[in-house]
């Protein structure tokens, strides 16, 4: 095993535009990625330049000191021992459970002890070992995709490339599949990319997210990071629920500010800055306070109530400032669309 080097690759179809340009990236051994990005911004042709189902335009990929592609040449995809799972996972109904997951080792001439001890360590790993005799039709959607995954770990794989797996499943299995995608990782201990457009998905899962946009890079960064301190108004946009609110530019150069200089913007006060010299900055629901105690004491921005959302154990609010902008905050008690209150910011990003 070793590291996977991406190196300012790229891939035009030809189309006018390149499906993915400049794309750099190390992905460390044992490393869970998760690859985030909107539909069509080049997530899956990145996936199978790696996997070697596509040749890079431009640019090269390495697994440690190994050439898997280039311009030039490329590997195909039975010698780079990666294996990909795919949104759709057919398993063969006719076949049981062990003799899915031992197909690719049967395939590679893999028979007798070796390939029972290595059929029985892939089913612990995914914890169907008492289900080795079943039909993939005996058993629900959450064990017929760890099928999937034991067979596609039984040869060992240096790399493991999920392009979506969990885009068709339900809220409730999709949870159960996490927990499950998340042992893997550690059981096996396998370099795994699990690309998504769903970035709470991608949150919970990986140990590190890269966020791309039009087939470009934009930042990667462990969850917790990528989520406290987002570069750009696109990764804002897409980690979080925040919304992105244009200001007059702050003194000083840290990131976080006094929104309390800023309030009289929102109370309609005029506030005069010269052009360009304004900032965009997120403010995540979550530092969007509305309280009781502030409508009483008449304090705080002044926001009237778009629309609100029941979530159970708070309300969702989409907010008018007085300069008409959105923004997006939670309230623990009940509000009405229309109602005019007030709220205060505890933090925000500038972008
Ligand atoms: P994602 O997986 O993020 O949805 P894709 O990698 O599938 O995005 O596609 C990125 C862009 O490349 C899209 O504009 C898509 O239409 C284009 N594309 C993908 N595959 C091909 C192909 N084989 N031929 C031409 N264009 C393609
Ligand atoms: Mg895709």
């Amino acid at each position: 095993m070793a590291r996977l080097i991406l190196n300012q690759l790229g891939k035009d179809f030809g189309t006018g535009r390149a499906a993915v340009s400049g794309f750099s990236l190390d992905v460390r051994e044992g490393g869970f990625l998760a690859l985030l990005g909107p539909s069509g911004c080049g997530k899956t042709t990145v996936l199978r330049m790696i996997a070697g189902f596509e040749t890079p335009s431009d640019g090269s990929i390495h697994l440690g000191e190994r050439l898997l592609a280039d311009a030039a040449q490329s590997l195909p995809p039975e010698k780079r021992n990666m294996a990909m799972v795919f949104q759709s996972y057919a398993l063969w109904p006719h076949m049981s459970v062990a003799d899915n997951v031992g197909y690719p080792l049967k395939v590679r001439g893999i028979s007798g002890d070796a390939y029972r001890a290595k059929v029985r360590d892939a089913l612990g790993t995914v914890r169907l070992a008492d289900y080795a005799e079943r039909r993939p039709a005996d058993l629900s959607g959450g064990q017929r995709q760890r099928v999937a995954l034991a067979r596609c770990l039984v040869t060992s794989p240096d790399v493991v490339l999920l392009d979506e797996p969990l885009a068709n499943l339900d809220r409730h299995l999709k949870q159960e599949m996490e927990e499950t995608f998340r042992e893997f990782h550690q059981r096996s201990g396998a370099t795994m990319i699990y690309v998504t457009h769903d970035q709470s998905e991608a949150m919970a899962l990986a140990t590190d997210v890269a966020v791309m946009s039009e087939g470009r890079l934009l930042q990667v960064a462990p969850p917790a990071e990528i989520y406290a301190r987002p570069e750009g108004r696109i990764v804002g946009g897409l980690i979080g629920r925040g919304t992105i609110v244009t200001l007059p530019r702050a003194a000083g150069d840290s990131r976080a500010f006094d929104w309390q200089a800023l309030e009289p913007m929102f109370a309609g006060a005029a506030v005069s800055t010269a052009d360009g010299d304004r900032m965009d900055v997120l403010v995540r629901p979550e530092d969007a306070i509305v309280s009781c105690e502030n409508i009483a004491a008449g304090a705080g921005i002044a926001a009237t109530v778009e629309s609100v959302l029941f979530e159970g154990e708070r309300y969702a609010l989409k907010l008018i400032l007085a300069d008409s902008q959105v923004l997006r905050a939670y309230s623990r008690f009940p509000v009405r669309t229309g109602d005019s209150l007030r709220l205060s910011v505890r933090a925000a990003w500038r972008l």
